[in-house]
């Protein structure tokens, strides 16, 4: 349900609104726009009449959410919703790129990919310490040791660091040092996962499950949204179909439908959502054109040697041409590219 309150209602009004939503036993969600307040009450509120909110002093009206998830959704937040990270915005006109190797292999490669990243036109650090491999003899990743070179990355790159987060033990560890948690598709209905995830504060890039449909992908990011933790970008990363041609298969629908269905922003992945790094520059321009926020792109030094996902990952010299290419297609539907001067210089 959401309550809205008439326009220059006092503190106290929303308070009294917010206790009875609590004496509801749902939780209340505040949203203080400049002109009106909205409180969200949110729970298994079906059986709670409108009319006991619309008795209140200061309420103008109650509106029942129809979606089945409820913060997630643009009937909730009519807005876009944008968020800052460090540098730039995230689901504005601008369009951020998030770019690194699928796995941090070694110092020496992180260190010299970040920066090789930075030049050509990345504005955020991804790279995996904890990988999630179909093979449990495959390559697990570096771990702690891992992070403490991502950050090594950031300190001398000025590019905030995204890194995926696979189990509730984790999360301790790295939420002093990750700008952005990366949610994986495997991981997208880990529901304990999730919830622990929504009582950090970290913002969340948040991938769809290989199988997930859209509502599905939604339900999920309520349980982070509900948690407190609403800075959630989702992050279509490709579905399993009847196709083999390519590792997965972009919807690319997936895009403009959830452009219309919830407020939060939308990231294209196009390397898992290909498999070959011959059309990643193909679906990153796709996912752009198709009305999505920013990219994340797996890049490595030496795609051929890569320990994880080589096979997608461009070279830095075709990602640098892949983001003119992007900054194209981005001016083409009046979006633009992270402007440099809002890139941190240190
Ligand atoms: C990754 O980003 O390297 C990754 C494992 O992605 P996904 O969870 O989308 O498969
Ligand atoms: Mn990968």
């Amino acid at each position: 349900m959401m309550i809205i309150m008439h326009p220059g209602a006092p503190k106290a009004q929303v308070e009294a609104v917010i206790a009875e939503i609590e004496n509801q036993k749902l939780s209340s969600h505040l949203i203080e726009g400049v002109e009106q307040t909205i409180i969200g009450a949110v729970g298994d509120g079906h059986y709670v009449a409108k009319e006991i909110f619309e008795a209140l002093p200061g309420v103008l009206s109650v509106q029942r959410i129809s979606q089945p998830y409820k913060l997630a959704s643009r009937q909730f937040h009519e807005q876009d919703s944008i968020f800052e990270l460090d540098g730039f915005s995230v689901g504005s006109t601008e369009i951020p790129i998030i770019a690194g190797p699928c796995s941090v292999e070694s110092r020496a490669q992180i260190l010299e990919i970040a920066q090789a990243v930075k030049e050509g036109g990345a504005n955020a650090l991804r790279g995996g310490i904890f990988k999630p491999r179909t093979s449990p003899y495959a390559f697990q990743g570096l771990g702690e040791e891992g992070l403490e070179y991502m950050v090594e990355a950031r300190d001398r790159t000025g590019l905030p660091i995204v890194v995926e987060v696979m189990a509730v033990s984790q999360i301790k560890m790295m939420e002093k040092y990750v700008d952005v948690f990366q949610l994986g598709a495997r991981n997208m209905q880990n529901f304990n996962l999730l919830r622990a995830i929504g009582e950090t504060r970290t913002p969340v890039l948040f991938k769809r499950g290989m199988s997930a449909t859209i509502e599905e992908m939604l339900m999920a990011s309520e349980y982070i949204i509900s948690g407190g933790n609403t800075r959630v970008m989702l992050c279509e990363r490709g579905i399993r179909t009847f196709e083999t041609a390519t590792r997965n298969t972009t919807d690319i629908n997936a895009i403009p439908v959830l452009k219309k269905l919830t407020h939060l922003p939308v990231i294209i992945d196009p390397s898992h959502s290909t498999g070959d790094s011959a059309y990643v520059s193909a679906v990153a321009k796709a996912g752009i054109a198709a009305g999505a926020d920013g990219i994340i792109v797996e890049v490595h030094q030496n795609p051929a040697h890569a320990i994880s996902d080589g096979r997608q990952s461009l070279t830095p010299e075709a990602f640098a041409k892949m983001v003119k290419q992007v900054k194209a297609v981005a001016e083409a539907v009046d979006r633009c590219l992270v402007s440099p001067l809002t890139i941190r210089e240190d």
